[in-house]
């Protein structure tokens, strides 16, 4: 059955903006984030009216009422993501998954001259730390290339990096190519080869139901924002084995279990990991997001999508000047175009697509290693979600038309 868009678009009040100049707002930022349907925000507010309190803290009404919500919201949280609570660290975003990764397990398990293989086509969440790890502990990172030609991952050279790797992080769906790399395959290789694999999913999450336990990654990085659910929270999900080797990433309260004044000793578990006040009001949030997003079957939403980047590719491509990056015929190319103008510089041409509507992203897209492969500064990027129709990119692709017919 296809996605009733019309009835999905009811339930973002801000689909029916009208921008300042006079323009409805077609939304084509999803990359970077997503809307949020109305009872996302209705939950937070229930929060902030009813029952704000601090949750973990104290025995009052409200004090429980915020903590059930938090853990209720981990429960539906890590069931959708097809896991335990137990498995499930709320960080605030990817970024945060990823850096406690880094600091919280790799910086305690890995040595000098131990292997990390990340990819061209990181994200920058997913470069530098790495990065940064190597300074300080000695530890190799190295780069798989991508195929500039096919805009895929170059599987012959990750085969070569793999040697006596002990860790390989992946991003499952490019935000700048919109194309899934072969996530399945890496993790069969990978822990052939007695490595572990962190996946950055910011981006699949959105597009599939990730499922932790049967995708068998070691870690997966999740951010809520650009799933329907507020900014300011996302997770890690770690295998129980994994977890039981994290050490502390960020100390202070919440994550102790007593402080005296020779030192101090951690809570186990997730717990350990989750320091200070927790982001209640995002998770409350998320959990109402993945609510509505278990309303929905992925792989329609992925079909949606898909089409409607293949259909404005397709029609983008006709344009004098306009190139391409990436390949949205792939059938597992999601809702990512991003595109140059031969002449017309990218943001110039951004601000002239804001004149008449058309929300899109311009810049390295935090991927600057990729925009070195792909041999440019910057792109264009119109990414494309749930709630997104044809008419909207028919409407995009004639006034880009009109932009470049205009001014170049
Ligand atoms: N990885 C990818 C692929 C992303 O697209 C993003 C967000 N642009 C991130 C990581 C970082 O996510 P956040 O900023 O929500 O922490």
């Amino acid at each position: 059955m296809a996605l009733d868009v019309n009835a999905i678009r009811n339930d973002f009040p801000i689909l029916s903006r009208v921008l300042p100049n006079g323009h409805p707002l077609v939304y084509f930022d999803n990359a970077a984030t997503s809307q949020k349907p109305k009872c996302v925000i209705d939950a937070m507010t229930q929060y902030y009216e009813q029952y704000n309190s601090n949750a973990h803290r104290a025995n009052h009404t409200l004090a429980d009422e915020a903590t059930q919500a938090l853990e209720s919201a981990r429960n539906k949280i890590s069931s959708y993501f097809g896991t335990n609570p137990e498995n499930m660290i709320y960080t605030s975003g990817a970024t945060e998954a990823i850096n406690l990764v880094a600091y919280g397990w790799a910086r305690y398990n890995l040595q000098k001259g131990d292997v990390i293989v990340i990819t061209e086509m990181e994200h920058h969440a997913d470069i530098v730390p790495w990065q940064e790890l190597s300074k300080e502990k000695g530890v190799e990172v190295r780069y798989v290339p991508i195929n500039t030609e096919s805009f895929t991952l170059d599987m012959e050279a990750f085969d070569v990096a793999l040697d006596g790797a002990k860790l390989v992080c992946v991003v499952h769906t490019s935000n700048v190519l919109g194309i899934r790399n072969p996530v399945e395959e890496i993790i069969l290789k990978s822990h052939a080869v007695g490595s572990r694999v962190l996946l950055d999913c910011a981006q699949g999450a959105p597009h599939e139901r990730i499922s932790f336990d049967n995708m068998d990654a070691d870690f997966i990085a999740i951010s809520a924002h650009k799933m329907a659910g507020p900014t300011g929270i996302g997770c890690l999900l770690v295998k129980s084995d994994v977890m039981d080797k994290m050490g502390p990433f960020m100390t202070g309260g919440s994550m102790i279990r007593r402080v005296t004044t020779d030192g101090s000793t951690f809570q186990e578990g997730h717990a350990m990991f989750e320091t200070g006040t927790p982001r209640i009001a995002e998770a409350i949030g998320w959990g109402a997001a993945v609510d509505w997003l278990s309303n929905f079957d992925m792989k329609e939403v992925h079909a949606h999508v898909h089409n409607l980047a293949h259909f404005a590719s397709q029609e983008m491509s006709k344009i004098n000047g306009i190139r391409i990056f990436g390949d949205p015929s792939r059938s597992d190319s999601s809702g990512a175009v991003s595109f140059l103008h031969d002449s017309i510089q990218s943001q110039d041409l951004a601000i002239l697509l804001d004149e008449g509507g058309f929300a899109v992203r311009t810049g390295h897209h935090c991927a600057q290693p990729l925009m070195d492969a792909l041999g440019v500064p910057s792109t264009n990027r119109a990414s494309f979600w749930i709630y997104n129709t044809e008419e909207e990119v028919e409407s995009f692709v004639k006034h880009l038309r009109y932009i470049c017919d205009r001014f170049s």
